[in-house]
């Protein structure tokens, strides 16, 4: 049996007619950038996540810089990052000029670790960056207590985890700002390169949609210098015809990652949590003892896995430093293996992926 890690196409073929039909009507149009289906979908997305202001930017890693930008940070700040993510995380801190400082993560949850972001704390900490990693809300209440004691700003990098809920309410309202990407892969993605920013603060809001358009406020009245990140009118035809589908979506991933932890809870390997806020399962990780031998006994038997990611972010080359200072992250680097998880995989695929696990155990 085959297994593929993801599957885009399927999703496509399932919502091929209206997805056609959208972005035909674009053409139909010839108005590419900006414009009422960018507005719909900036108003949609607010609505889904019941948060006040959305703006839409050209990719996730834009989000988080113009993000830093409208918080004011900037050379000689330094922003707390997780030692595991995606480096888009603390590569956004350092293009704004500002330093990014890491701290481990919690063991078994793998979001930022409120206690080390206590220990990182300086005079010079304005940020956090908390990440949902593989859609798993951080802790939220812990992080925002530590932010307002502190007076320091909190952006969510939600880039994997659209509609994931933590106590009651979704990623991304719980900051200062929260940022998404719309990236092909993630639980929600376009055809191509595409983002946001989300706040409930219409003051901030208004600065995404300024540094995001080249400082203009109105046409010609660039009132700073900014930069060009917006969102093309296609992506944002993409992106309407499938929000609909979103909820409908991660249910399924929740349904699968729940029926892999039935089908490994023997395994005796440390598993995804299913607790009371609720993972998306961008990703289904399982921390696995030789790892790399694995996957290729998987990959050998038709099924596709990944891994995010192989190297803990202080310990590549921009950062520099040692992995015994970040044992929880650097522990998932070794061990953590992403298994496929996607809306229209089958459970006969998650059972055949669990049963070659559970027999490569013997
Ligand atoms: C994908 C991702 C980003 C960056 O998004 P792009 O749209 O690829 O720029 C940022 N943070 C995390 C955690 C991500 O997974």
């Amino acid at each position: 049996m085959k297994v593929p890690f993801v599957d885009l196409k399927q999703q496509y073929l399932s919502i091929k007619e209206e997805m056609d039909a959208a972005i035909q009507s674009v053409l139909d149009n010839t108005s590419f950038i900006g414009g009422s289906v960018v507005l719909k979908f900036e108003n949609d997305f607010a609505n889904y996540l019941g948060v006040q202001g959305c703006v839409t930017c050209a990719n996730g890693t834009d989000a988080i810089e113009i993000a830093l930008q409208a918080l004011g940070i900037s050379k000689g700040d330094e922003v707390l990052v997780p030692a595991m993510s995606w480096i888009a995380t603390s590569e956004a801190v350092s293009t704004v000029g500002a330093r990014p400082v890491f701290a481990d993560v919690l063991p078994g949850k793998f979001t930022i670790d409120p206690e080390q972001v206590k220990k990182k704390i300086t005079p010079a900490t304005k940020a956090i960056i908390p990440v949902h990693l593989y859609g798993k809300p951080a802790e939220m209440t812990e992080i925002m207590d530590i932010a307002r004691v502190n007076g320091l700003k909190v952006i969510e990098d939600c880039a994997q985890a659209h509609g994931a809920i933590y106590r009651g309410r979704k990623v991304g309202t719980f900051g200062d700002v929260g940022t998404f990407s719309f990236y092909p892969g993630k639980n929600l993605g376009a055809y191509g390169d595409a983002g946001c920013m989300v706040s409930n603060n219409s003051e901030v809001a208004e600065k995404f949609r300024m540094i995001a358009n080249h400082g203009q406020q109105g046409k010609h009245n660039h009132v700073m210098e900014g930069r060009n990140s917006r969102l093309d009118t296609i992506q944002a035809a993409v992106l309407n015809a499938k929000l609909p589908y979103l909820e409908q979506w991660t249910n399924a991933r929740i349904g699968h990652a729940t029926h892999y932890n039935e089908c490994l809870k023997d395994l005796g390997i440390v598993l995804p949590e299913l607790d009371e806020s609720r993972h998306v399962f961008h990703l289904y990780v399982v921390n696995v003892m030789n790892r790399d031998e694995i996957k290729s006994q998987l990959a050998e038997l038709g099924i596709a896995t990944q891994i995010h990611y192989p190297n803990a972010l202080p310990v590549l080359a921009p950062y520099g430093e040692k992995a015994e200072d970040y044992p929880v992250a650097c522990g998932l680097a070794e061990n953590g293996l992403s298994l496929p998880i996607f809306p229209e995989l089958q459970k006969a695929q998650i059972e055949y992926v669990a049963g070659q696990l559970m027999s490569m155990k013997k």
